[in-house]
């Protein structure tokens, strides 16, 4: 049986990565719980921030240690210090689980090579709690992270992944949320479906589901939806349809200088891509 079933700690040095919650601090494990207050350091993302985690558990931290994205590397290298003098360390982040879309990754990596135990202290991501609420039966997922900032890299980035027959879970920013729906819409069509996850675990908490076409008018019904965290899950390609991306870029270069039937007739032609599935296209582009 894993040791760390009942005592918080292996018996040797080993790094553990511990998930904190997204919002509501009942979702830290008794597990996490345990191991940040047995723990010697507690490597932490933003120990201001983390502070207040463990005062609000009455946890009292031995040593605090920052491990951010810029420090990283330096960070790593303190850390196999404390588990080659017999120290146990935990690795946490602002909200979440370290490493997915937050630092750790790097860390894990070296420490692992330096021959330690690396345990994970599972609990809440964003990416799988919107996931365990979208009802994605068929196919499987993928987990982009944040998409590029600037809108030119972040259509070229959604562009590439027109074809994705699998759902794709994205995280963004507030003053992006809504710029980045209207583009998914335009790029995959306003046919695809999106769950949008906001504030998952907080007060505001808001999960819906709607066609891609919709999402901009989502935002706009109140001025509220911009704000806090999201998680945007975008069903995958309808193979069926029979319109790849190449033939999706040809009909969008055409309806922007064509009226809509004829930028749908040379597409067909120019293509070979059916002329039923490019016109709903062409529809839902210009809607
Ligand atoms: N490591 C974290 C995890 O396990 O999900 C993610 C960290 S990443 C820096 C922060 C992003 O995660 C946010 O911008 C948002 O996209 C997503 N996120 C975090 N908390 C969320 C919440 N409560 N509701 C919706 N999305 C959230």
């Amino acid at each position: 049986m894993n040791e760390s079933i009942v005592s918080p700690l292996f018996s040797a040095p080993s790094l553990y990565v511990v998930a904190t919650p997204l919002g509501n601090l009942r979702d830290l494990s008794p597990r996490a719980r345990d191991t940040l207050a047995a723990v010697d350091v507690v490597a932490a993302e933003d120990t201001r921030h983390s502070q207040k985690l463990l005062d609000a558990f009455g946890i009292r931290a031995r040593r605090l240690l920052a491990v951010h994205g810029h420090n990283e590397q330096q960070a790593a290298g303190q850390i196999i210090e404390c588990l080659a003098q017999g120290e146990h360390v935990a690795l946490i982040t602002d909200a979440g689980t370290p490493a997915i879309s937050d630092p750790g990754a790097r860390l894990v990596a070296r420490v692992r090579v330096a021959g330690f135990t690396v345990s994970p202290v599972p609990g809440a991501c964003a990416a799988v709690a919107a996931l365990s609420v979208a009802g994605i039966v068929e196919g499987g997922f993928r987990f982009f992270g944040f998409l590029p900032a600037k809108e030119a890299s972040r259509r070229e980035a959604l562009m590439a992944l027109v074809d994705e027959r699998d759902a794709m879970v994205f995280y963004e920013a507030p003053h992006r949320v809504k710029a980045c729906v209207v583009d998914m819409a335009e790029v995959f069509g306003g046919g695809r479906e999106i769950l949008i996850a906001r504030e998952l675990t907080k007060l505001h908490e808001e999960i819906a589901m709607m066609p891609l076409v919709d999402a901009g008018a989502w935002f706009d019904a109140d001025t509220n939806r911009v704000r806090g965290e999201f998680v945007l899950i975008v069903r995958g390609a309808d193979v069926s349809s029979g319109i790849d991306a190449a033939a999706l870029r040809v009909l969008g270069l055409l309806l922007d200088e064509l009226p809509l039937r004829t930028a749908v007739r040379l597409a067909a032609e120019i293509t070979g891509a059916p002329r039923k599935g490019l016109y709903a296209h062409a529809l839902e582009r210009r809607r």
